[in-house]
């Protein structure tokens, strides 16, 4: 009688074992195979995960597997130390993991009727490859001189427009000339149409496959399976793709490495930059991480000396387009005029001088909708979620009021609810505001917002890319939305609104992120023959950063952020993982995580800190109070070890039926 064992998409930290079915013979061959199980009162899809000699089950307790699916090839090898590393990494399910990271449709029951694939769109071939500059000839030397040697990691450090992208389709080129088949990761590939559109001219005949979640569930199953039978030689995808099955795979990309989409914010909390890194060795294969603005834990493996040797640091330091020059960068001293509904007497001039020449500017203000509250200056009443502790925004464009946290949406009242005072008024700005602002000043420009609001599908923000390319827009109000990846020709102008909040914000993180953002944002101003000008405003111009950013100086502001870090023993020299617990009261959320801490077995690693449980900075969403626990060493493997005790002592705790918790390794917010 022969036993299989099964993973399942359950969150349990085990396997499941089935008998083989009477009808058919199970082999060794079959594992990786996808079977069809009864669970419960219903059927699952499963993975034959091995067929082991013994059960803690008798066979009588044992059901037999109603049938072994032979439709795909076996998930190889790799993919299952792939899968169970990540589990035990992340203390997350190994069924759960192996499962998510399958197409939807290979993990229903009932699978969606096959449609006939679409012919790939036919890639209109080469333009010529430009020849090499010199800076990119010695990165594509480094990374060649240890070629075929297995492993190596290379963080691809080069300012905005340096050529980068260059780089990586030389690489694949290479590993294509080799026979083997290249993984592109990108964080969003809403906002990348043009680096697919590259790839694919590049390389028209390599069945270049693109991952992400945008596609149908029958494309998606479709790409996947050209990936996992080797047809596609090059994928491009989002953080997902990370796992897909690659036979042949022999070189992995990872595009602005630094930015937070590459980090799942639910279901397995993982870093796909991480497990990319993971995979490149498990697979003896060359890793390359790229950005203008590396995340903090990348530069310190590249640069540390107590880390030297993990990664190999390349740098461009030069736009590789020639007589491109960086954009000169100034400081607005706000403090020393008084602001026009937030913006300088500069940046009005600027503007106005852009518009006069026929080019693109772009006003940068991260906050989307028209003002983030409503306020009435009689009761001190303001427009606050009633689930959340947040407030919630005025979006006039459609006329609503909003919680950017939960969703809840209300019309806009027309009086104060508190006392009735007709007079209530929008405090702060944002980009709809600023948008009527400019509008107001300059009547004859035509404006172009760009937010989430603006472009919510990939349609959208095609088409407003399409505008902002033919010249349809003089000036951009945008979100972040606008710093990644563009490449806008007559852009020369780039005013930075309102960028000192997150100088002082409570998340030690926030400085990383608004100097990448501000880096990404000023890259996109003067890219071909025009010379591109940033102001930037701010009440703090002495500010390191800002000097740093002057300078286009991503090593010092690094150097000096890591100092600070060190100092303070945060990552990337420590080692962390957040337990968070939300309930109907913080009383129960906390009295969770302090039955957590105090958990007997933590008095065996002495190397492991565990930090007293805190209400979130966000204390309430959705009607759910949060709280959570932070665990630290200076360890990785010491914190490991702690975790996968911890987790287990975590999930036997007898907590109210409505209390929620989740264990997040390596967290990025705070
Ligand atoms: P990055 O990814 O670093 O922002 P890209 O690879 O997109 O930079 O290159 C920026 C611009 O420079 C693109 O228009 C690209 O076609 C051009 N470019 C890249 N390498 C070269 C080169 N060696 N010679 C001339 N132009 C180049
Ligand atoms: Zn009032
Ligand atoms: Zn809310």
């Amino acid at each position: 009688m022969t036993l299989v064992r099964v993973a399942l998409d359950v969150p349990l930290h085990r396997y499941f074992d089935y008998l083989a079915p009477a009808t058919e013979a199970v082999s060794r061959a079959d594992i990786g195979c996808r079977v069809r199980v009864p669970f419960g009162k219903r059927a699952k899809i499963g993975i034959i995960v091995d067929l082991p000699e013994t059960s803690d089950f008798s066979p009588a307790q044992l059901k037999p597997v109603e049938a072994v699916l032979r439709d795909l090839p076996a998930l190889p090898a790799d993919w299952f130390r792939l899968t169970e590393f990540c589990a035990a990494y992340y203390q997350a399910p190994p069924g759960e993991v192996m499962l998510s990271t399958l197409p939807a449709g290979l993990r229903r029951v009932d699978p969606p009727k096959a449609r006939t694939p679409k012919a790939p769109a036919k890639a209109s071939p080469t333009q010529v490859p430009p020849a090499l500059t010199a800076e990119q000839e010695a990165a594509l030397a480094a990374v060649g001189a240890n070629a075929g040697k297995g492993f190596h990691a290379y963080l691809l450090h080069g300012v905005t427009g340096s050529g980068k992208t260059e780089v990586y389709l030389r690489l694949i080129e290479r590993a294509l000339a080799a026979g083997r088949q290249a993984l592109l990761l990108v964080p969003e590939i809403n906002l990348t149409p043009q680096l697919e559109a590259r790839v694919a001219a590049r390389f028209p005949e390599a069945g270049l496959t693109s991952l992400h979640s945008e596609l149908t569930e029958a494309a998606r199953a479709r790409n996947w399976r050209a990936a996992f039978e080797g047809r596609a030689r090059i994928v491009l995808g989002t953080r997902l793709a990370v796992f897909t099955p690659l036979p042949e795979l022999g070189l992995i990309v990872v595009d602005e490495e630094h930015d937070a989409s590459f980090k799942q914010q639910d279901g397995m909390r993982y870093s796909a930059r991480d497990v990319a890194v993971f995979r490149a060795r498990e697979r003896g294969v060359p890793i390359v991480l790229g950005s203008a603005t590396p995340s903090l834990e990348s530069w310190a493996n590249a640069t540390d000396p107590r880390t030297r040797g993990r990664y190999t640091l390349l740098t461009l330091r030069e736009r590789a387009v020639e007589n491109a020059r960086l954009p000169a960068v100034q400081r607005i001293d706000t403090r020393l005029e008084k602001l026009q509904d937030g913006l300088s007497g500069a940046l009005f001039a600027a503007i106005e001088k852009r518009l006069a020449r026929g080019e693109q500017s772009l006003v940068f203000l991260n906050r989307r909708g028209y003002a983030p509250v409503l306020a009435c200056a009689a009761c001190g009443w303001v427009s606050q979620c009633t689930r959340c502790a947040a407030n919630l925004v005025l979006h006039l464009a459609d006329r609503r009021l909003r919680c950017h946290h939960c969703g809840f949406e209300s019309r806009i009242p027309k009086a104060c609810p508190t006392c009735g005072n007709q007079d209530i008024l929008p405090f702060g700005r944002g980009t709809q505001r600023l948008e009527e602002v400019l509008a107001a000043r300059f009547p004859q420009a035509r404006i172009l917002r760009v937010d989430r609001d603006s472009a919510k599908s990939r349609k959208q923000w095609e088409a407003l890319v399409e505008q902002i390319h033919g010249g349809a827009a003089d000036i951009l109000v945008g979100t972040q939305m606008l710093a990644k990846g563009h490449d806008f020709p007559k852009l020369t102008l780039v005013g930075a609104i309102g960028p000192d909040a997150a100088l002082h914000a409570a998340d030690w993180r926030a400085p990383e992120r608004l100097f990448a953002q501000l880096m990404q944002v000023a890259g996109r101003a003067g890219r071909a023959e025009l010379a591109g000008e940033v102001l930037i405003q701010t009440q703090f111009p002495e500010h390191p950063l800002y000097a740093a950013l002057v300078r286009h100086d991503y090593p010092a502001f690094a150097a000096q952020q890591l100092k600070e870090r060190e100092q303070a023993g945060f990552p990337p020299y420590a080692y962390q993982a957040m337990l968070r617990a939300e309930a109907p009261q913080m009383a129960e959320a906390i009295a969770f995580l302090a039955t957590a801490r105090a958990w007997p077995g933590a008095e065996a690693h002495g190397d492991v800190l565990l930090y007293d449980p805190v209400p979130m900075r966000m204390a309430r969403r959705a009607n759910y109070e949060r709280g959570q626990l932070l665990a630290e060493s200076s360890s990785r493997p010491a914190l490991q070890r702690f975790l996968a005790g911890w987790r287990e002592a975590v999930e036997a705790i007898k907590a109210p039926s409505r209390l929620r918790w989740h264990l997040e390794v390596d967290p990025l917010e705070f």
